[in-house]
């Protein structure tokens, strides 16, 4: 069997606070191939982006406590050195934050960041050369009058071609993995489309496997193929991306979905919330996380507030939930 580029297991992150401490990710495991794309979605909480942050070995403070394992290539990126993990961010490894402001220093042209970003891992690459990329690499990414533009400060962009100009520096190495962290969610609505565009025909370009972290579902179909689902700190649902629309099997994911259906959807005239509020990830509650807010929890006589579900095969996806198999897939049936 092929190796996966990334396999992270059990990883697990806890923030202390003067209140307590924050259970911020809980046993999560995946893996993802060279060249595949999966998105990592949830409400703001779920654990998504502290997930990408610990692979990425990002914000690590004195308080905050990591344990599991995240090999890439074989290597454990959590048990690096910050040398070797230094060495790894922005070539084998890159990311895109949410706001591209946060990521570009105003004090520096556009071009002269993203030859940094290429230089810093390739020594001794002649001036030419350099400007010969950053060049190459902005007309990839669809900004216009290259020979300008690269002499200009990020304030000179709008909000959508500051993003482009993040996504150059993060490809200038063509990295093995992408993490795109809601690279959408700062930007105009009609913006976002063509940074999704723009993604995929980088990733079909470099071959990089992409990562996206999103709380919105709408933005998954646009650029992956599989989909893991957080609640709580918790992988709640993995499926494909056509299963997760058309089949959800978990009721969390159920209820995420209805409260973002389009108005103009045929079978559902109304969007429907989902009742009451995440958990407190400080006092996180027993059992499943989502049966204070569960439909189906009261059918299962108490069991769902003492036990934590694992996920288990349920049709073409996993669900950590513990409705039998049969009636989530009776679920599934009916709500097609
Ligand atoms: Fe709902 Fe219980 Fe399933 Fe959790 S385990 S999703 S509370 S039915």
């Amino acid at each position: 069997m092929t190796q996966p580029l990334l396999s992270v297991r059990d990883l697990h992150v806890n923030f202390g606070t003067g209140e307590g401490d924050v259970q911020a990710v809980r046993g999560v495991s995946f893996d993802i191939g060279r060249g595949e794309t999966l998105a990592i979605v949830g409400e703001s909480g779920s654990g998504k982006s502290v997930t990408a942050s610990a692979i990425m070995r990002l914000n690590f403070g004195a308080d905050v406590r990591v344990s599991g394992s995240a090999l890439f290539e074989g290597q454990d990126i959590l048990a690096m050195s910050e040398e070797e993990v230094r060495l790894k961010r922005g070539s084998d490894i890159a990311m895109i934050f949410q706001d591209p402001l946060t990521a570009l220093n105003p004090f520096y042209t556009v071009g002269n960041q993203i030859a940094e970003a290429y230089a810093i891992h390739h020594h001794g690459t002649s001036k030419k050369e350099l400007r010969d990329l950053v060049l190459d690499s902005i007309s990839k990414v669809g900004i216009p009058e290259p020979l300008k533009r690269i002499n200009q400060y990020p304030h000179e962009f709008s909000g959508g071609m500051r993003q482009r100009i993040v996504i150059a520096m993060a490809l200038i190495n063509r990295p093995k993995l992408l993490i795109a962290d809601e690279p959408t969610t700062a930007l105009d609505v009609t913006v976002q489309a063509q940074i999704l565009e723009l993604i995929s025909a980088m990733q079909e370009e470099h071959g990089s496997a992409v990562i996206l972290i999103t709380h919105d579902l709408g933005v998954v179909a646009e650029v992956t193929k599989r989909v893991l689902v957080m609640y709580a700190g918790r992988l709640v649902e993995v499926a494909s991306v056509e299963d997760v629309f058309s089949s959800p099997t978990h009721p969390y994911t159920r209820g995420l979905l209805n409260s973002v259906r389009s108005l103009d959807s045929e079978r559902h005239s109304h969007l429907e919330p989902i009742p009451g509020t995440p958990p407190s990830l400080i006092d996180l509650p027993s059992g499943c996380p989502f049966h204070s807010r569960c439909l189906y929890a009261a059918s299962l006589n108490g069991r769902c507030s003492t036990e934590v579900p694992e996920l288990k095969a349920v049709g073409n996806s996993f669900s950590a939930c513990h409705l039998p198999t049969a009636e989530l897939l009776s679920l599934v049936k009916a709500a097609q």
